[in-house]
């Protein structure tokens, strides 16, 4: 409340002066408010040392500083986004955005205008117009196989001279190379993967790594703070923050990711059932193929298509498979030999021998399929028989 003191004739209020504070110090101060002071005894008279001054300002008036300072700060927590390509992943990302505050815009190929509105997202049929709004942020989420494309359609010129691009392909070296050939010098680039999806992440994205490459980030102050404002999106929410480069991200993805959508596009073809008496595993792999095939197939294709270590990881599992079935029939022919040939099989040596148990050397050494059992095989010959 307002008052002023009759021995200053200052405004003064009933507690501590707020300006200028330090946006901790007003957490602290706005969290720990100090105790309304006792009320002295009704019958002792009261004494003063100083005189009664009061020096801030109270309740929060619409125009009084503490306020805007405070609108201030939970403001400039917040973006304003623009979601380029507004499908599966897009409005998976547009809901937890949205939520947090920010200001998000969307703009697809195809009509989204009702689901937009459903999420709180302002709809742009038209891409003029979005770039018009000047986003902080444009936001990519396009499929891998026509980000070129939506890239180079995009009206840049009609967009802030500062503005951040970010990206969620699946794949990191194909979207650094094209956010660095087709945007301008003064367009700040954030290439990100978040490592999980509208299933792997419907309930919370607490513990899901957040993979982030900060690509072209000008120095201003102002460019930083917004790439930390935009990665503190996914830190908030609980996400295990990785920094790694593009290329670091493919190797490491084609390894686990592009293996993990392989297996279950593999399995998905088997038709596979339910049966009454799934086992744990076999729960599973059921889960797997729903997690995969809830995806779609362009997405697996651009997984394939644009990270250089897709193939080798293909192979990989080619060799395995091929392996693994040697495996299994050389133990075959050791009982087919020994009913052949009863104790006298001992005698044939080495080839009485079961086959040991063979891996494929670790991923980046380069070296093909180790032969294992007795016989040594080219690499060429356990790739195809
Ligand atoms: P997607 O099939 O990879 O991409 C669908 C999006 O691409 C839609 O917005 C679609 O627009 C747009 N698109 C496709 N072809 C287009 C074309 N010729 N011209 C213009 N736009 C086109 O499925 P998604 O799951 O939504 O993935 C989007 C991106 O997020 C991908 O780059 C993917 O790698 C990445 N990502 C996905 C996941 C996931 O779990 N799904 C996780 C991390 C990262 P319209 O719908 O308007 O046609």
């Amino acid at each position: 409340m307002l008052t002023i003191s009759p021995t200053t004739s200052k405004i003064t209020t009933t507690h501590h002066h707020h300006h200028h504070l330090h946006p901790h110090t007003y957490r602290h101060l706005t969290s720990h408010r100090t105790p309304p002071p006792q009320h002295p005894h009704p019958c002792k008279p009261l004494r003063l040392r100083r005189p009664f001054q009061i020096s801030a300002i109270d309740a929060a008036q619409p125009f009084d500083y503490e306020s805007k300072l405070s609108k201030q700060i939970s403001k400039s927590k917040t973006l304003k986004i623009a979601i380029v390509g507004f499908g599966n992943f897009g409005q998976f990302l547009a809901k937890t955005l949205v939520r947090q505050g920010h200001t998000v815009l969307a703009h697809s190929r195809s009509d989204y205008s009702a689901a937009a509105a459903n999420l709180g997202v302002a709809w742009y049929s038209n891409a003029d117009d979005l770039c018009e709004e000047h986003p902080e942020v444009i936001l990519l989420c396009t499929s891998i196989l026509s980000t070129d494309k939506v890239l180079r359609s995009l009206p840049l010129q009609r967009l802030k001279r500062s503005t951040l691009f970010v990206d969620v392909l699946s794949v990191k070296e194909f979207a650094k190379d094209l956010f660095i050939q087709i945007l301008p010098l003064e367009f700040d680039i954030l290439c990100t993967h978040p490592m999980f999806g509208p299933e792997s992440g419907k309930n919370s994205w607490k513990d899901l790594p957040f993979v982030y490459d900060k690509v072209r980030i000008g120095n201003d102050e102002s460019r930083v703070a917004r790439c930390e404002k935009f990665l503190d999106a996914f830190a908030r929410e609980g996400c295990v923050m990785k920094e790694m480069t593009c290329a670091e991200h493919d190797m490491h993805a084609a390894e686990s990711q592009f293996i993990t959508h392989t297996v279950g596009r593999i399995l998905e073809k088997l038709n596979l059932d339910s049966t009454p008496i799934n086992t744990k595993g076999y729960e599973r792999l059921l889960d797997l193929v729903e997690n995969t095939s809830s995806d779609s197939f362009e997405l697996y294709y651009g997984l394939f298509m644009y990270n250089k270590n897709a193939m080798e990881q293909l192979e990989r599992l080619d060799l395995a498979f091929e392996a693994l079935k040697k495996e299994l029939f050389g133990h075959l022919h050791d009982v087919l030999r020994k009913q052949l040939f009863g104790t006298r099989g001992r005698s044939l040596g080495s080839l009485q021998r079961p086959p040991a148990l063979s891996k494929l050397p670790p991923n980046g050494n380069g070296l093909a399929l180790p032969t294992g059992s007795t016989e040594s095989e080219p690499k060429s010959d356990s790739a195809t028989s």
